[in-house]
């Protein structure tokens, strides 16, 4: 039986993850769940999954979901703060961490799973794409076992001669270069003037996925693609030249590996991420994961189109951040994760979000990511200048 912690249960992965893992109660038990401050969300699945430990980051919410168990007379030990993260990352009581929070909150329990051996199911893409050298570092030198949950990232996985054993260095295995597919977002096909007067309302429809509000965002911007080519470089050991990104519409291509000899090959289902996350929770093994069977001729065609940098300027921002290394991917991402915030609160356009990103990459200067803490004084610098940057705009 393996012990499963879940990092974000209560947002979009978290819920698919569940889904996944109770059609397996024999293979898998719920050890911890943990979010940030939805109290009756965790509730539920507190009373369904009965956990050892419950985590909520906000200790006002822990209070009340604490009285809130004791009034139905369950017995799960509930704990608050990021220590508390950290400890259900870290345990020997858990084999699997799932880590589905979302942004830089989840770099310090991600990191803690690393450094004791888990076998980690990375969502969290921010974590990697801000301390890409150091996170591997810790999962190479600990033994852990680092899956990629992103869907690109996973189809890439399942093209790469991987074989039974963990390689994460895969630049001389004879493959020419990733291919990551892009499904464009909502604003694939709009004039490039009018996006502009985008409303977060609009930003946050997904034509193919389900998500959270900020990937959501991100995917609206194809920031979320720019932190996928990231991902992409420290998951894979690539060198960013051989990254490249091309729209799919349809997103049932959900990446491609092009090997030298001129095979591509590409993984393909429908976009439902409890595929990606039943495959790293058994990989090497497979096993039922509750999604529909591809239905190809209903799919009907699959396209490919360029990724137009003029229209998607995150991205140029990202593969730039990416050139400049050191803490600037670090720097990139806080920058778009204090701009996207300020654009669901109605305080930047959408337009803004990318000029708030491109002045803080200028303003603050990077230095080598070594260690934790030059990364999480880049992240605080960055986030200081965005915040200024956008009551700037704000104000216009
Ligand atoms: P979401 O917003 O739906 O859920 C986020 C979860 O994290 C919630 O449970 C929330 O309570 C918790 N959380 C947020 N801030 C926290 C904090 N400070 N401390 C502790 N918990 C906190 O997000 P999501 O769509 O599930 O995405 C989660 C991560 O997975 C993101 O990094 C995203 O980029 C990645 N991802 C998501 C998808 C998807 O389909 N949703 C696909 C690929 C990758
Ligand atoms: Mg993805």
């Amino acid at each position: 039986m393996q012990q499963v912690t879940i990092l974000g249960s209560t947002g979009s992965i978290g819920i698919s993850t569940l889904d996944v893992l109770q059609r397996h109660p024999e293979k898998y038990r719920v050890y911890a769940l943990a979010a940030n401050k939805s109290v009756d969300a965790l509730l539920e699945q507190c009373l369904q999954f009965q956990p050892a430990v419950a985590v909520m980051l906000c200790p006002n919410s822990a209070e009340k979901l604490k009285t809130k168990l004791d009034e139905a007379g369950v017995a799960i030990e509930v704990q608050s703060g990021m220590k508390a993260l950290e400890r259900i990352s870290s345990t020997d009581q858990t084999d699997i961490v799932v880590a589905a929070i979302v942004g830089a909150a989840g770099l310090l329990p991600t990191l803690a799973a690393a450094k004791t051996g888990k076998r980690i199911l990375l969502a969290n893409k921010e974590a990697l794409v801000m301390s890409g050298a150091l996170l591997m570092r810790e999962v190479q030198e600990n033994n852990a076992v680092l899956l990629p949950v992103d869907s690109e990232h996973n189809a890439i996985w399942q093209c790469m001669p991987v074989g039974e054993s963990q390689q994460y260095q895969f630049d001389n295995k004879g493959i020419r270069r990733i291919i990551l597919t892009a499904s464009g977002g909502p604003f694939r096909d709009w004039e490039i003037a009018d996006l502009e007067a985008v409303t977060p309302e609009q930003a946050v429809a997904h034509p193919n996925w389900s998500m959270g509000q900020k990937i959501s965002v991100d995917s609206a911007t194809m920031m979320n693609k720019g932190l996928e080519v990231i991902e992409a470089h420290w998951l894979f050991g690539m060198p960013i030249n051989k990254i490249e990104v091309v729209l799919h519409r349809q997103s049932i291509i959900h990446s491609m590996v092009d090997y030298m000899d001129g095979s591509v090959l590409a993984q393909m289902g429908n976009p439902d991420m409890r595929t990606p996350i039943a495959n790293t929770l058994a990989w090497p093994e497979r096993i039922d994961s509750g999604v529909a069977p591809l239905d190809l001729v209903k799919a009907g065609r699959l396209d490919f189109a360029i990724a137009d940098f003029e229209r998607f300027p995150c991205l140029a921002l990202a593969y730039k951040a990416l050139n400049i290394g050191g803490t600037s991917t670090a720097i990139l991402n806080a920058a778009n994760e204090v701009a996207v915030e300020a654009f669901l609160q109605q305080q930047i356009k959408f337009t803004d979000i990318a000029r708030v990103i491109a002045d803080v990459l200028e303003s603050v200067p990077a230095t080598s990511a070594d260690s934790l803490e030059q990364i999480l004084s880049a992240d605080k610098l960055a986030r200081e200048a965005a915040q200024k940057q956008t009551k700037v705009l704000c104000n216009h």
